[in-house]
């Protein structure tokens, strides 16, 4: 079975050709700054790559582009696009009532669009998505992948806010979590890694990309998550800050400034760029900043570290005592030293870092020592695939 996996965001649409039953890669690209001036593509199929700027002006020009790279005669991987028979697509937000992964209807298109209050930068262009496939790929099935059905398992103690409960009721103002997929993707796959079944093991998984969060997973039940009712909550990430007292917003109202720009400032300017001041938010940047002996990158460093260990002592506890923490993300995947920095700081939990093991970069592996009671585990998260995966299983019921 052929699916496709599309993951469009406001001026961009990634995608993924899988072979299903040897879950292989056929071609993956993306098409970037659509809508605005010099869009520009990247194809690659088979060892074959293209790209350069392009003519689009929306998602569904975005998509024509794609399908025609999809069967072209020289780097295509299909004879036709009947070939391809689900379409997985990555939708940030489903609100309450998504729980699962579902079968595109106009009831879940609704449901999308109920949520693109919730999610106003993300819904709107996922959505926009599906309608572009449902127009590309008459008669196909699409399947839609919430970033926060993983997460709903919570229960009210966890997402619940100590606001009036009416806030809750009208609004739907409560944690969610996002991240999902890659929580739920990394959770099976220490659990098989680790020869244990999924509903008999608890993890901690740390998520550590540009956005970040980690996950207290219960023999496969999220029982809490460090990110909200938006992605703003939890660790300090690449721009955005993570947990703050929420009166440093009304202070910041009280000076003056508006809604969109404490938004930009807490979302874009904060995190690891605004404390390490450097311009950059790219965790690589910042250790070497670090190495040169920069005190406000090393400060950026010492509370990205910290955050997560808060969140990892916490539920620990909250588990009742953990199986494993797991290091996925771009820097869990592949930073040993900042994972170096969190494991040394994990001895009261029972875990013990083994610096031989540690030294590894983006394959799975245990990172702790054999005594470890708590174990250290790295795991490459693999979004695309469990979008995949998940369409395949939608569509056999
Ligand atoms: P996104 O959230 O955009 O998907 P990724 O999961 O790709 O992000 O993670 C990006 C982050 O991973 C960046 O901060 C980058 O610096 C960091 N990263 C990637 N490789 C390394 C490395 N070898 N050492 C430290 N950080 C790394």
């Amino acid at each position: 079975m052929k699916v496709l996996v599309i993951n469009a965001g406001s001026s961009s649409l990634k995608f993924q050709m899988y072979k299903m039953a040897s879950e292989q890669v056929l071609a993956k690209g993306i098409v970037e700054r659509i809508g605005l001036d010099r869009p520009v593509f990247k194809f690659e199929a088979d060892g074959h790559k293209r790209g350069g700027e392009c003519a689009v002006k929306n998602h569904d020009d975005a998509l024509h582009l794609i399908c025609d790279k999809l069967v072209d005669k020289e780097i295509g991987v299909l004879k036709s696009l009947t070939e391809v028979q689900a379409i997985g697509h990555r939708v940030v937000h489903g609100g309450e009532k998504m729980t699962d992964s579902a079968r595109i209807t106009a009831e879940i298109k609704n449901t999308i669009r109920d949520c693109f209050v919730l999610a106003p930068l993300h819904n709107p262009p996922n959505l926009g998505g599906i309608d572009a496939c449902e127009r590309a790929f008459p008669g196909t099935v699409n399947v839609a992948v919430f970033d926060t059905a993983f997460h709903q398992t919570m229960p009210p103690d966890s997402y619940l806010y100590a606001i009036p409960y009416e806030y809750y009721t009208k609004f739907g103002i409560r944690k969610y979590g996002f991240h999902g997929t890659s929580h739920k993707f990394v959770a099976q796959a220490t659990a098989d890694f680790l020869g244990r079944p999924l509903d008999k093991i608890k993890l901690i998984t740390c998520h550590l990309g540009n956005g970040a969060s980690v996950a207290a997973i219960d023999n496969g039940r999220v029982l809490d998550t460090s990110m909200g009712m938006t992605p703003l909550a939890g660790l300090v990430m690449g721009t955005r800050c993570g947990d703050i007292d929420p009166a440093v917003v009304l202070f910041l109202v009280k000076q003056g400034m508006s809604a969109d720009q404490i938004d930009g400032l807490l979302n874009k300017k904060s995190g690891l760029l605004g404390v390490a001041g450097l311009n950059t938010s790219d965790m690589r940047d910042i250790i070497t900043a670090v190495e040169s002996g920069n005190e406000q990158a090393r400060q950026a460093l010492g509370m990205f570290v910290s955050r997560l260990v808060f969140y990892i002592g916490a539920y620990h506890t909250l588990l009742g005592g953990a199986d494993a923490v797991v290091f996925t993300g771009g820097i869990g995947e592949n930073s040993v030293y900042v994972r170096s920095l969190i494991l040394a700081r994990l001895g009261a939990l029972g875990c013990t870092p083994d610096a031989v093991r540690n030294d590894v970069m983006g394959k799975p592996a245990v990172v702790s020592t054999a005594a470890s009671t708590l174990q250290a585990v790295v795991m490459p998260t693999n979004e695309e695939l469990m979008i995949a995966r998940e369409t395949v299983r939608v569509l056999n019921g």
